[in-house]
Parts: C-alpha cells; sequence; structure tokens
C-alpha cells in the first residue's frame, strides 16, 4: 500500500485509534491472512464464524505490523477500531485510488468469460505502463478492495473484475473504487437462480457503467442485446465491440484453426490488421475485442493490438487450458467453472478439431435454479448437433445432458451417463487413442478430478 500514517487510516475508515501512535506509518501490505502480514503491514481482522481473525492479532505485531484494523480491542495491541471490516478495508482502498491522481481503473463484469477478459485486458495494458490485475477470480467485496490497496504511484491501470450477486452489488463495487472505463461483457443465465430473470441480471451489471463519470468510457458487447442496450444507462462516451457491423471494434471473417485458435481481422476506426489469437476457442474471439477496445482508448494502436493479442498464453488455470499428451491425446482443460454460454463456447471448440475424435466429459451446471433442467438438456442437444463423438456425463445431476443428447440423435452407445468421476476415469481408461481430444468441462470439483487424471497420465 501506500504509505499512510495511521491517523490517515482512521480517518479513511471512520475508525478510532486505541493504544496506537498516530503518526506511525503503514508502509508494508493490508493483509486479512495474519500468516502474510509482514514489517510495516496492516492485519485486518474478521470476526469469521469458526475462526476469529481478532485471535490472531498479536501474532500480526509479533509479524510487524504496524496496528490492527478490527471490531474489537484485543488488549496491548495498537487498533484501529471500527464497526465493520469489511466496509473499512472498501473505505480504505477508495482512499489509496483517491491518492493516486494517474491510475486509470478498467472495471468490468459478465456472466461468462470476466477472468478471462480481466487477464487479456491486463495483458494488453502491461504492454502500456505498469498493471496491477488480481489473481484469478478475486471479485468481491473483500478480494476487490485488496487488489486495488496494491496500487501505488508507479502503477498507471488497475483492472478489477466485478463479479454480481444481485442488485445494488457493482454499485458498491463501484463505490469502493470507481472505474473509469467499464466493460460490459455479456448477460447470460449464469447464477440466474439468484437473479429471478436475464433482464434482472442486466439491471445489476449494468450498474457498472451507470457508475461511469461524464469522462468515462463504456464499452459494451454489440452482439449482447441486453448488453447493448445499457448504452442509455450511462453518462459516458460508449464504445461497442463484436462482430455485429454497427460495433467499433469488430472481428471480422473469423476462421479457427484445426486447433481451435480462431484468426480474425481486426478492424477499428483507424485501421485494420490481422489477428491470430493466442488462445483457443470461439469465445476468445469476443473477449479479446473487449480488451482491445479498452487498450484502443488506451492509446495502443491497431498493429500493436494485433501483435499483442497473437502473443496471449494461457491465461488462468483450468480455463480452456489445452495440453497435448505424450500418447497424442489433446486435452481442454475447461473445468474451472460452467453455465450454458460457457458449456456452448467450450463444445463449439471441441468440435472445431476436424477430423480427430472428439470426447466430451461434462459435469453438473451449478447455480441455475429455475433453469436447470433445460440448461442441461440444451447443452447435451447442442453436443449432438456438433457431432461430438463421444459423451460421458458425469454425475446424476447432470443426467439431464444425457437425456438432451439422446433426444437428438441416435448415439449407438456413445453417450454415457455415469454415476461419478471415477466412472468416467475407468471408462476413458483403454478407450482412449491418439489423436483423440478430450474436453472436461463442469462446475468446479466435480468434474476437474477427470482433468487431473488425464493430465497425472492416470487414464
Ligand atoms: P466466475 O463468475 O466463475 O468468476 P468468469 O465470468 O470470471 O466466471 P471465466 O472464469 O473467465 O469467467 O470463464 C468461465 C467459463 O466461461 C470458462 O469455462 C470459459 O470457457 C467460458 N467463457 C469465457 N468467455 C466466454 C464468453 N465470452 N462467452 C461464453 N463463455 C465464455
Ligand atoms: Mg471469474
Amino acid at each position: 500500500m501506500i504509505p499512510l500514517s495511521l491517523a490517515e487510516v482512521a480517518a479513511a475508515v471512520n475508525g478510532q485509534l486505541v493504544a496506537a501512535d498516530p503518526s506511525v506509518a503503514v508502509t508494508g501490505s493490508v493483509e486479512f491472512d495474519s500468516r502474510k502480514v509482514g514489517p510495516g503491514g496492516l492485519f485486518v481482522a474478521f470476526p469469521g464464524e469458526r475462526v476469529d481473525g481478532h485471535d490472531y492479532a498479536e501474532g500480526a505485531i509479533r509479524a510487524g505490523a504496524v496496528a490492527v484494523l478490527g471490531t474489537r480491542v484485543v488488549a496491548g495491541v495498537p487498533m484501529v477500531l471500527v464497526d465493520d471490516a469489511q466496509v473499512a478495508l472498501g473505505r480504505l482502498a477508495r482512499a489509496v485510488v483517491d491518492r493516486l491522481p494517474d491510475l486509470t481503473v478498467v472495471g468490468l463484469t459478465g456472466s461468462s468469460g470476466k477472468t478471462s477478459t480481466k487477464d487479456v485486458i491486463a495483458a494488453l495494458t502491461a504492454r502500456l505502463g505498469p498493471t496491477v490485475a488480481p489473481p484469478g477470480s478475486f471479485n468481491n467485496e473483500l478480494g476487490h478492495p485488496y487488489t486495488a490497496l496494491q496500487a501505488d504511484p508507479e502503477t498507471r491501470y488497475l483492472v478489477l473484475e466485478k463479479g454480481a450477486r444481485g442488485v445494488g452489488h457493482v454499485s458498491y463495487l463501484c463505490e469502493v473504487v470507481p472505474p473509469q472505463i467499464s466493460v460490459v461483457l455479456n448477460v447470460g443465465v449464469a447464477h440466474i437462480g439468484e437473479f429471478g430473470s436475464r433482464e434482472t441480471i442486466a439491471l445489476a451489471k449494468g450498474e457498472l457503467v451507470a457508475a461511469l463519470p461524464a469522462e468515462g468510457l463504456a464499452v459494451l458487447n454489440a452482439d449482447d442485446d441486453l448488453v447493448a442496450a445499457m448504452a442509455t444507462r450511462t453518462r459516458a462516451r460508449v464504445v461497442r465491440y463484436g462482430e455485429a457491423a454497427e460495433a467499433d471494434v469488430r472481428a471480422v471473417d473469423v476462421v479457427l484453426d484445426e486447433r481451435g485458435r480462431p484468426s480474425f481481422t481486426l478492424v477499428t476506426p483507424e485501421g485494420r490488421a490481422p489477428v491470430r489469437l493466442g488462445l483457443t476457442g470461439r469465445h476468445q474471439v469476443s473477449n479479446s475485442l473487449a480488451a482491445a477496445a479498452v487498450a484502443r482508448e488506451l492509446g495502443m494502436p491497431v498493429t500493436e493490438l494485433a501483435t499483442a493479442l497473437g502473443e496471449l498464453g494461457l491465461v488462468s488455470s483450468r480455463r480452456m487450458d489445452v495440453f497435448e499428451r505424450v500418447d497424442g491425446v489433446t486435452v481442454i482443460d475447461d473445468s474451472y467453472n460452467a453455465n450454458p454460454a460457457s458449456m456452448a463456447a467450450a463444445l463449439r471448440a471441441l468440435a472445431g478439431f476436424r477430423r480427430r475424435r472428439t470426447i466430451a466429459v461434462l459435469g453438473y451446471m451449478a447455480e441455475l435454479g429455475p433453469y436447470e433442467q433445460d440448461g442441461h438438456v440444451e447443452v447435451g442437444r447442442l453436443a449432438a448437433e456438433l457431432g461430438v463423438d463421444r459423451l460421458l456425463v458425469v454425475g446424476e445431476a447432470a443426467a439431464p445432458i444425457h437425456e438432451g443428447a439422446t433426444s437428438v440423435r441416435d448415439w449407438e452407445g456413445e453417450s454415457v451417463q455415469l454415476t461419478d468421476q471415477a466412472g468416467a476415469v475407468e471408462v476413458l481408461r483403454g478407450d482412449l487413442r491418439p489423436g483423440d481430444v478430450v474436453l472436461v468441462k463442469g462446475s468446479r470439483y466435480r468434474t476437474w478430478e477427470v482433468a487431473d487424471a488425464l493430465r497425472a497420465d492416470a487414464v
């Protein structure tokens, strides 16, 4: 964190100093895991359900923390006392970004692809100046301010994923760290169980552009009707990206190579350039266009955009992580999470491997609420329509995928319903042959054990 005296910290978080010297400065990092606290740091103690952070207050001081921010006094420990540690962490993050006038904050939200796109944006902005972006999906009330606190006077770009769990949530995150550039990717049915409808999801995600100042920039997906409609909810300038003709930053002539890597022509008002994307999957075209629209705004010329997009490597683990085994089997590990839109994207990437036998190992998609049955059925139908050769459906809860698949075509026994991951591993064992391409996807741990077995050559 930028150095702040305890008096400044207390003022920022509306807290009270107890047994603490107001002139002492916090020069180290702000941590809520006491094991990470170092000299000059500030430890934030949360009153957790099982473990109370305050129990670690003394240890944090021994590790070098100058004070503990918490909700109750711990005898003998210099404290910044507050009513709510989470709110205080947010306020502190706000105080820090407000002291960094050269910082541009890019916020992004969407149903699918936030983390993937965040990584592409950060890879592009890092070519323009020092960039801070969280590892993985740090997108909630804790991860968000925690990441913002890493910014210092050298930092030029702060890229933050904003997860929307309900109406008002993104607005709150925008109060903590106000964006100058807001990117909305798509409105799908992820988390529809909590929201009720796509329109309510749009309402919640639109808060990201509603929070922009007039001199800000809204980057909107022209290919998603509900996102495009968010143009009316912002005072800021709007830039549209996508494949639609009205997009300002467009991809035309998209083709996938035999490994599922897209090539396209990037078209901007300043010019066009050919791109061979360094990522796998059709959906990455959309994500890269969003990132290109941001980097273009920050001054990156179109030829450099094309080069940078070509140089992207694998972004985050278990997200379209394509690897080749020594036996000639290709594995697409996209097992981090799944919803109907991302399943469709991954299945299309799998089907893009032409002239190879394609095997999809698909698990349950969580958090679909009333859409659960239909969502799974649709995914099965798509697998059938795309001509996937073999389908292994993992777990009872995912059974409607198998039902959907077999309602479209006769699989001649190639669509199989299995009880668990071990069952899928068993079926794959002895069946895999050189040249096969295996996609593994589902909501988190339920299916990623299959990917791990494939990675460890245990299959
Ligand atoms: P979470 O809400 O879990 O943090 P996220 O929005 O950050 O998810 P990612 O982690 O980037 O999303 O990707 C999740 C899944 O969505 C991946 O499996 C990926 O294949 C798929 N995906 C990524 N981008 C898109 C897109 N633009 N459209 C549809 N699916 C996508
Ligand atoms: Mg994420």
